[in-house]
C-alpha cells in the first residue's frame, strides 16, 4: 500500500474472487460458470467488421441491447439498464440507493460482494443471519427501513424464497430500495420481475454470466421502474459512459436472440443437478436444496477444507468459504454429466470406497 492511497480505502476487506490457476487444466467447479458455451449465435456475432469496427467508442445508451432486454421482460426500454457485469450494478446501487448516512441489509451467508461494497461505500451494515438451515427468514426483512440486498436463489447455498415472501418484504420497506439480485434465478426460481409494474421500490438485476454463458464478457443488467433506471444512468454517466464494449454488446444481442438455446441449457443443468445431489446424498453428503446451478454440500466424516484440498489435489476445483458457518461445507457448481461424474467418482475415492 502506498503512502498516498485515502485513508478510507486502507482498510478495505477487498472481494476475493474464485481462484483461477493456471498450473494445470482443471475440471472447473467453483465459480458458477456454465459448462455449455456461448450460442452459435453469439459465435457468429463477431466477425472482421465487429473487430474493425473497435476504433468506434461503443454505443453509451446500448439501445439496441435495452430494446431487445425490454421486448424479452415485457418492459420498457427506460426501465432496462445495462452495464459491464452485474457486480458493477450492485456497486452503483449502493452508491445511489443506501442512504445517507448509509444503511443496507442482508443476510450473514450470501454473496460475498455485498459487504464489500457496503465498506467501500461507508454503508453500515445490517447482517441478518440465515436460520439454521440456511434458509431466508423473511419476516426479519420486514419493515426494516432501509435498502435490502437479496440474492434470490441465494448465492452459496441456493435456496430461494417464494414470490409472495419476497413481494411482502418490497411492500414492507416502501421508502427504500430492495435490491433483488437474480444471477441464479434461470435455474428453477420465482423471478420479482412481474412486480416491477407494482413496486417502485424494486431494482432486480440479473446477468449474462451464469445462465447465458458470458461470464468472461461481463453484460449484467438490471430491471426497475424507470426513475431508479434514471438514477442508475446517472451514476454510469458520472464514471465510465461506454463501460459495456461494441464486442459485448453485440453478443448481447445475439444472446437474446437464441433464448431457446439457453432455455435447454437451463434444463440440462437442472437435471443435472437432481443427479448430483442423489449421487452425492448416497455417498452420505448433506447437500442444501438448491434452485441454481450449484449446490453447498458437507461430509460429516471429512472436513470441507480438507475435502476441497483432496478434490485439488486430483484436478477439480470447488469452492471453500472460510466463513465458520459454512467451512465445513463446499460449493459446488453444476456442470456437465461427465464433469459429474468424475466429481462423485472422486468423491467416493477420497472417503475411502464408501458407499451407502
Ligand atoms: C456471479 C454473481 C454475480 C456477478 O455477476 P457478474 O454479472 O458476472 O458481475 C452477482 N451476484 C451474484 C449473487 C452472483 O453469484
Amino acid at each position: 500500500m502506498s503512502q498516498y492511497l485515502n485513508a478510507r480505502y486502507q482498510t478495505l476487506e477487498v472481494y476475493t474472487p474464485g481462484e483461477q490457476p493456471q498450473d494445470q487444466v482443471y475440471t472447473k467447479l467453483n465459480t458458477n460458470e456454465s459448462p455449455y458455451p456461448a450460442s452459435p449465435r453469439v459465435v457468429a456475432s463477431i466477425g472482421k467488421k465487429e473487430l474493425e469496427d473497435l476504433r468506434l467508442y461503443s454505443d453509451p445508451d446500448l439501445k439496441p441491447l435495452v430494446a431487445k432486454l425490454a421486448e424479452v421482460y415485457g418492459l420498457s426500454p427506460a426501465q432496462v439498464f445495462v452495464s459491464n457485469g452485474s457486480d458493477d450494478i450492485l456497486n452503483f446501487a449502493f452508491m445511489a440507493f443506501s442512504g445517507q448516512p448509509g444503511r443496507a441489509a442482508f443476510p450473514d451467508i450470501t454473496y460475498g460482494f455485498y459487504q464489500v461494497f457496503a465498506d467501500l461505500h461507508q454503508v453500515t451494515p445490517t447482517v441478518i443471519p440465515l436460520r439454521e438451515d440456511f434458509s431466508v427468514d423473511y419476516r426479519q426483512y420486514l419493515n426494516l427501513d432501509q435498502m435490502i440486498v437479496l440474492a434470490n436463489p441465494n448465492a452459496q447455498v441456493g435456496r430461494a424464497l417464494p414470490l409472495r415472501e419476497m413481494e411482502e418484504i418490497i411492500a414492507s420497506n416502501p421508502d427504500h430500495v430492495v435490491v433483488v439480485d437474480e444471477a441464479y434465478v434461470d435455474f428453477g426460481a420465482e423471478s420479482c420481475v412481474p412486480l416491477i409494474a407494482k413496486y417502485p421500490n424494486l431494482l432486480v438485476v440479473q446477468t449474462f454470466s451464469k445462465s447465458r454463458s458470458m461470464a468472461g464478457a461481463r453484460l449484467g443488467f438490471a430491471l426497475g421502474n424507470a426513475e431508479l433506471i434514471a438514477d442508475l444512468n446517472r451514476i454510469k454517466y458520472s464514471t465510465n459512459p461506454y463501460n459495456v464494449n461494441r464486442l459485448t454488446m453485440a453478443a448481447g444481442v445475439a444472446a437474446l436472440e437464441d433464448q431457446a438455446y439457453y432455455d435447454e441449457n437451463c434444463k440440462k443443468i437442472m437435471s443435472t443437478r437432481a443427479w448430483t445431489v442423489d449421487a452425492m446424498e448416497k455417498l452420505g453428503f448433506t447437500v442444501f436444496p438448491s434452485l441454481a446451478n450449484f449446490v453447498l454440500a458437507g461430509h460429516p466424516a471429512m472436513d470441507g477444507e480438507a475435502i476441497y484440498r483432496e478434490l485439488k489435489r486430483r484436478g477439480i476445483l470447488v469452492r471453500h468459504f472460510s466463513t465458520p458457518r459454512i467451512q465445513n461445507y463446499n460449493r459446488i457448481t453444476i456442470g456437465s454429466p461427465a464433469q459429474m461424474a468424475l466429481l462423485v467418482d472422486t468423491l467416493r475415492e477420497i472417503l475411502g470406497g464408501e458407499t451407502s
